[in-house]
């Protein structure tokens, strides 16, 4: 008689991950990601890219993004909804992920994405300002203080050197609470009352609001000479943040090029509009950073890659600390083509088959 169990696939619940950071450290996690990302972004060619599928509505967007080496598969679902805060009292960004085996295809893991993307989009950020930004730079606007933020303020802190974080946000309360909890981080926090005050004198400028609307969070005004602009928030079409001659003014680099075209703030340029791939400034096909007064933009949509990345590194760190638990998600059957044995009635009575005479054998 066949008999079925259960293989366990291993999954990190958004507790798991949050003990993970807790016990690593938010530093030693953000190095973590950083390295991962970087590593996963010079082998760049041994990727299946594709840009992600979105399903928009009104208030937002549900996008599914794949991507597969030779060895792993992953896909990570996620959503964008700017009004989720106000209307639901539910974060704008949520996500769930997937890595599995494509000598199988057996899931290898099941985990909570909502923090890990704001450490995955935080480590990409510093991976892009590493060759982008100056590197003497020590001061950040950070506009947008929301769920993202301080995984900004705190990989740039911790990161890139930067000292001092000035901080904008329309709503007044978020802003409190990112200086809230930047105290005793070391950072230096100043509140501003505009966009332009916090952009002011800043060397970095990160743009991480979410409104789902084409706003001009930067105008050219703004702009000095020798800034980096880390734009995080305008990742949906229909959704920038940044005026188009900020970018005309720019060098802009992207993750993914056939995705930013769509979804990133370079969805207002023509399609001729030159950018270049951040791995090819990171393995040196391409120059980043030329000048001490270049302005450079780095249209950050978040590509599938880096979940990738972020997926390896918690079932790595999670195995390290033994952390996590394990799911019944695929059946274990110990005749794989009987999947009918999961649910045959158990109690059900025994009719032996019916063998046809040979004469009547078709
Ligand atoms: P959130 O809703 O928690 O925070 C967004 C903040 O932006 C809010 O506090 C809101 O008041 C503020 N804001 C909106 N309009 C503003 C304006 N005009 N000026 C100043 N502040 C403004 O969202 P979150 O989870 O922090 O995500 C922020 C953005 O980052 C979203 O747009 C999200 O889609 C994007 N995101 C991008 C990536 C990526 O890889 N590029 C990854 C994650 C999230």
């Amino acid at each position: 008689m066949t008999t079925t169990s259960l293989v366990s696939t291993p999954f990190l619940s958004a507790h798991d991950v949050a003990t993970i950071v807790q016990r690593k450290g938010l530093d030693a996690c953000l190095r973590g990601m950083v390295d991962t990302i970087q590593a996963d972004f010079l082998r760049w060619e041994a990727f299946d890219k594709c840009a992600r599928v979105a399903s928009h509505s009104t208030d937002g967007v549900i996008e599914l993004m794949p991507i597969a080496d030779d060895l792993s598969y992953a896909f990570k679902y996620v959503n964008g909804h700017p009004k989720n805060n106000a209307l639901h009292g539910l974060p704008t960004v949520m996500a769930f992920g997937v890595l599995a085996s494509v000598a199988t295809g057996v899931p290898e893991l099941l985990s909570e994405l909502t923090l890990t993307t704001a450490i995955r989009t935080a480590a990409t950020s510093v991976v892009a300002a590493r060759v982008l930004a100056r590197p003497n730079s020590r001061s950040m606007a950070l506009i947008g203080n929301g769920a993202q933020s301080e995984f900004q303020a705190l990989a740039f802190h911790h990161l890139m050197g930067i000292e001092e974080v000035r901080l904008f946000d329309t709503d007044p309360l978020a802003t409190a609470k990112l200086a809230d909890n930047l105290r005793s981080t070391g950072l230096k926090v100043v509140i501003c009352t505009s966009t332009a005050q916090a952009v002011r004198g800043a060397d970095i400028v990160t743009t991480v609001t979410a409104d789902k609307t084409n706003a001009t969070i930067l105008t050219p005004d703004m702009i000095e000479p020798g800034m980096h602009i880390n734009g995080v928030g305008g990742d949906c079409p229909g959704k920038t943040e940044l005026h188009p001659d900020v970018l005309r003014a720019a060098s802009v680099f992207v993750e993914y090029e056939p995705q930013t075209r769509i979804e990133g703030d370079l969805q207002q340029l023509p399609a001729d509009f030159a950018v270049t791939e951040l791995w090819q400034v990171l393995n040196g096909s391409a120059v980043g950073r030329t000048s001490e007064a270049q302005i450079t933009v780095f249209d950050s949509v978040g590509f599938a890659m880096e979940d990738y990345s972020a997926l390896r590194f918690m079932r790595d760190t999670a195995r390290e600390l033994g952390l996590g638990q394990r799911l019944a998600l695929i059946p274990d059957l110990a005749d794989p083509k009987d999947l009918y044995s999961l649910v045959r009635p158990t109690a059900s009575r025994f009719v032996a088959p019916v063998s046809l005479p040979d004469t009547q054998a078709a």
